[in-house]
């Protein structure tokens, strides 16, 4: 294969390197295995010539959060051995789309939507594990929270109502470290919601949280999985929440 973009190629590579050392590092400090972190490469507003470097690099978990966006950018890879990620809020009109292409969907983070990610799924013969996204920020349930999410006590509940789709697999919980607040007090919470939902759901292992600024504070706390945009890829031109 002819690899185009040498310079971008190199670029990843060393932002990749950098990466696994501030994950090694966090790791030791928090006394986990490194091979415990799965990094989601976010290539959200970057091409898929990106995600195949990614690949190449060794990278194969990609996180999105636009389908429109999404949708295309997984055909154009549909060549590569990938897991996607869909990490942002979901409209139920855009379902159909998104189980074609996606594994895990981080999101879910209403009754309805879960039911219509079933539906879909089903339709499909697509096996969807869903992730219940939690909001940190203290705002009660998911209407008006501006990242999305459920409070934490709302979070057993939801889980509860995925583990019940045939169609669907818990895989665990969600979260994005509010404005303003410290991210190791944002991620102890969501600790707390963790273990409320393992008590009922012993598989729900994954825990998806830090970003390219908290990613530390996130393994100290237990993710599992860290969604990592800038810190990989540099910084976006056009800001996409
Ligand atoms: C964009 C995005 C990320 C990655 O953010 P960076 O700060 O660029 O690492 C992670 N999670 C979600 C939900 C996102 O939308």
């Amino acid at each position: 294969m002819t690899a185009p973009a040498t310079g971008r190629r190199a670029e990843i590579a060393e932002n990749l390197t950098a990466l696994r050392a501030r994950i090694a590092a966090a790791c030791q400090r928090a006394r986990r295995d490194v091979g415990e972190i799965t990094v989601i490469a976010v290539t959200k507003t970057r091409p898929a010539s990106d995600v195949r470097l990614l690949a190449e690099l060794g990278v194969t978990d990609i996180g999105e959060n636009r389908d429109a966006e999404a949708a295309p950018k997984a055909a154009q890879c549909a060549d590569l051995r990938l897991t996607w990620h869909f990490v942002g809020q979901l409209q139920t009109r855009k379902c159909r789309s998104v189980v074609g292409y996606t594994d895990v969907v981080h999101s879910a983070d209403r009754p309805h939507l879960i039911h219509v990610l079933a539906r879909e799924a089903l339709r499909a013969g697509r096996a969807v594990t869903c992730l219940v996204q939690v909001s940190l920020d203290g705002a009660a349930g998911a209407s008006g929270a501006p990242r999305g999410g459920v409070s934490a006590g709302e979070a057993v509940a939801l889980a509860g109502m995925v583990a019940a789709q045939d169609a669907l697999r818990l895989g665990g919980v969600m979260a994005v470290a509010p404005l303003g607040t410290p991210p190791r007090d944002a991620f102890a919470k969501l600790a707390e919601v963790v273990a409320a939902v393992r008590a009922g759901h012993p598989d729900a292992t994954m825990i998806s949280a830090g970003m390219s600024g908290d990613l530390e504070e996130a393994i100290e706390a237990g993710a599992t999985h860290v969604r990592v945009g800038t810190a990989l890829l540099g910084a976006r031109r056009v800001f996409v929440r």
